[in-house]
């Protein structure tokens, strides 16, 4: 069969304007994200483009995903390659690019025996590990206050925020709120009753929170004490963006679960649940499924993002780049900044006011794409392969950005 890309195209020669596009957009898309602040066309390493040409550098990566950027010539040349020889054969089927993932991924893990189970997103992962977590007998789970872990019905029984949970309650499982960051609250909260305790390292979408140190470990000791799972929602800070595979293999920790998603494909569709120990086994057949889960070429993007990340020391790399970041904005001396929190390449700034969301659109004016999960804090978490001087690029802007916005709220 030969190439006809005209017969695609054909569809997508009518609006060319950005304005055209959200017309259309707001007829056609489900109003869940409001209205989308800018249309992009292409992107390449840490750059995308607009509809009228104007360039911006990326430092959201598409919510901590594109971990290489954009474009990047090793995924390119491995998707491309993959979907040429191979795409899609169901989970009636193996594939060697698959078991090569799971195999990479388990040995993450820090645990003996694991085995992944492959999805499409990091919601998918959650629920995939929330079913194993019922395979224990026990239905209690303790999550914790701000915690974000998806939204489809089971995840969003485990996220905390309540004007995402509350409108559609009722909502499975018996779920615990503790305080984060806080190991006696935890302590108190588990005892034999409870099937897991679920934790993300860092809490990315309520604002980049860093526990105490210690807190995972000590999350560790108390699941121990009881017999119930732990379960380390690494979706965000996963896959390098800490700097680290994990987080919490980095601080030596072996979890029961392990969730990831966001960094694995590079933008690429694909999550993975994690399980160690006898867990990886509490699943049978039959119990759990995916039509696309571990697809062939999904699975090839997360091989081309680890291969990547590893040669290149990107992970080194972002640990390095969040000691120059913290510096230089600390350096700023800025009256309405109060500080920066995070690891690696998930950075918070820290807002004396409640100015985040003008920020974020003042940012965009001036070419810079960056994030605010919160009113006072602006998030940063730019592609693991972008430079000092990339990032010395917005931090020279940011003080003028906040005085903008200073100035205009008078
Ligand atoms: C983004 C996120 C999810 C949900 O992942 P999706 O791919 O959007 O389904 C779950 N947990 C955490 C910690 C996240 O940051």
């Amino acid at each position: 069969m030969t190439a006809d890309p005209m017969i695609v195209s054909r569809h997508l020669s009518g609006p060319t304007s950005s304005t055209a596009v959200l017309d259309a957009y707001t007829e056609s898309v489900m109003n869940t994200f409001g209205t989308p602040k800018r249309v992009f066309v292409r992107g390449e390493g840490c750059y995308l483009w607009d509809a009228e040409g104007r360039r911006y550098l990326d430092l959201l990566s598409g919510l901590a995903v594109n971990a290489l950027g954009h474009a990047h010539p090793t995924v390119l040349s491995a998707v491309t390659g993959q979907i040429a020889t191979l795409g899609h054969v169901s989970n009636f089927f193996a594939t060697p690019p698959q078991v090569a993932l799971a195999e990479r991924l388990s040995r993450m893990t820090g645990g003996s025996e694991a085995r992944v189970f492959f999805t499409n997103s990091g919601t998918e992962a959650n629920e995939a590990a929330f079913k194993i977590t019922r395979m224990t007998g026990r239905s209690k789970i303790i999550s914790t206050q701000g915690a974000f872990h998806g939204r489809s019905m089971g995840a969003l029984a485990l996220t905390h925020n309540e004007k995402y949970r509350i409108p559609f309650e009722p909502l499975p499982g018996e779920v615990i709120f503790v305080p984060y960051g806080d190991a006696a609250a935890l302590a108190s909260a588990v005892d034999p009753t409870v099937a897991a305790v679920v934790l993300e390292p860092i809490q990315g979408e309520n604002g980049v929170v860093v526990p105490p140190e210690g807190y995972l470990a000590k999350a560790r000791e108390i699941c121990d004490q009881h017999g119930a799972l732990l379960w380390m929602d690494e979706v965000q800070t996963g896959m390098g963006r800490c700097g680290s595979w994990l987080v919490h293999v980095d601080e030596g920790i072996t979890a029961d679960i392990v969730t990831v998603a966001k960094g694995l494909g590079n933008g690429f569709p694909i999550g993975a649940c994690m399980a160690t120990g006898p867990t990886s086994r509490l699943l049978g057949p039959g119990s759990h499924g995916s039509t696309f889960g571990g697809n062939a070429v999904a699975a090839i993007a997360g091989l081309a993002v680890i291969a990547v990340i590893e040669r290149d020391g990107l992970l080194d790399h972002a640990t390095a780049l969040a000691d120059h970041l913290a510096t230089a904005i600390n350096g700023l001396g800025h009256r309405l900044i109060t500080g920066v929190r995070g690891r690696g390449l998930l950075q918070a700034v820290l807002l004396a006011d409640p100015i985040a969301a003008a920020v974020v659109d003042t940012a965009l004016a001036a070419g810079f794409v960056i994030n605010a999960p919160r009113p006072d804090l602006l998030r940063l978490a730019p592609p693991l392969i972008i430079s000092s001087a990339e990032l010395d690029s917005f931090i020279g802007v940011l003080p003028s950005l906040l005085d903008q916005v200073a100035e205009a709220t008078q």
